[in-house]
């Protein structure tokens, strides 16, 4: 048995999935003639209640697409230290936008509004213009943290008033729903921009969605295109994502109830020293033995993992660890 807990991108579109993708009406989205694609945009945006949506065949470029139009060149984002905007994404802020980064250091990569006001520059030609917030939820480095939507109401109070915008990088967004009990369709007038990622935990194989209003959305279907991103039949593939959106959210709770039986497990293992609370689908922990000695050994029983740092391992699940592969990896952990 091979278990794969490396990423939540690693699943394959199941056959309803297929099925769905096989038979989905295409034509060329550039030419905006895509029925498929243009049913995915109004139905992503209407579920956050936001005007328009984009089709993007990354989530790297959903975000690079809203710091894009949500700044100036010469400007500056404001954001967690771990977020992926500014850790993954090649350096993309400065290179697409010309923008520079203010990195906060929040608790397991989430931020307060009393943390972000302090660092919003005043108006002073020495100081790079403050113009954007970026959030992410769930935090993929804090190991699935979550914001409530209760936490984020003061950020979003803090933008409005300093005339700043607020992105969301929702590449696990319904991970966070479904762990704080938040609607979807609330988000929307909190945020100016949300990347909701399909290939993630909804199992789609390609894709994400950027929300916004229309306005924003009609420029970034000029960024989208100066990116490369603008594509023709894309239909096939909004297909899956749609239909990841009617399945594949509430099964999540499965994910998250094996990721805290995996942290439960790895709780009582006297090779490890720290587990992080396991909230929804990441399990980060530390080992007291080399990272790379313990994945040797999970790779040896069919496990496979990776590691964040020397002495740190993360597990993710996902729509393709079924309950009895996770029962396995209870025993392999009991094992090692
Ligand atoms: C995966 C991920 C993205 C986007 O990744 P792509 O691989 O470009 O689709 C963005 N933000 C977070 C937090 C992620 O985990």
């Amino acid at each position: 048995m091979i278990v794969d807990l490396r990423s939540d991108t690693v699943t394959k579109p199941t056959p309803g999935m297929l099925e769905a993708m096989w038979s989905a009406k295409v034509g060329d989205d550039v030419f905006g003639e895509d029925e498929t694609v243009n049913e995915l945009e109004e139905k992503a945006a209407a579920m956050f209640g936001m005007e328009a949506g984009i089709f993007c065949p990354s989530g790297t470029m959903t975000n690079q697409i809203a710091i894009k139009c949500f700044t100036q060149p010469l400007d500056e984002l404001v954001t967690d230290q771990t977020a992926h905007v500014y850790r993954y994404e090649g350096g993309g802020i400065a290179f697409n936008s010309g923008v520079s980064t203010r990195l906060l250091i929040g608790d397991r990569g989430r931020i307060t509004a009393e943390m972000i006001a302090p660092e919003i520059n005043a108006d002073n030609i020495h100081y790079p213009h403050t113009s954007l917030v970026v959030l992410e939820n769930t935090v993929n480095k804090g190991g699935g943290s979550c914001y409530t939507l209760e936490d984020i109401k003061p950020i979003a109070a803090l933008c409005h008033n300093e005339k700043l915008k607020l992105h969301l990088d929702g590449a696990r967004i319904f991970n966070a729903l479904a762990y704080t009990g938040d609607k979807a369709i609330d988000y929307g007038k909190y945020f100016d921009g949300i990347s909701v990622c399909l290939s993630k935990g909804l199992g789609a194989p390609v894709g994400s969605v950027l929300l916004a209003d229309k306005e924003t959305i009609r420029y970034a279907r000029r960024i989208r295109k100066v990116l490369g991103g603008g594509m023709r039949q894309a239909g096939f593939l909004a297909a899956a994502g749609i239909y990841a959106l009617d399945h594949h959210i509430e099964r999540l709770a499965i994910d998250h109830a094996h990721a805290q039986l995996l942290a439960d497990e790895l709780g009582k293992c006297n090779w490890v020293s720290n587990v992080l609370p396991a909230d929804t689908n990441i399990v980060l922990f530390d080992t007291v033995v080399p990272a790379e000695q313990v994945l040797k050994k999970l790779l040896g029983k069919g496990v496979k993992a990776s590691s964040t740092d020397t002495h740190r391992i993360r597990f993710v699940t996902h729509l393709d660890v079924h309950p009895q592969q996770a029962e396995w990896v209870v025993k392999v952990l009991a094992e090692i």
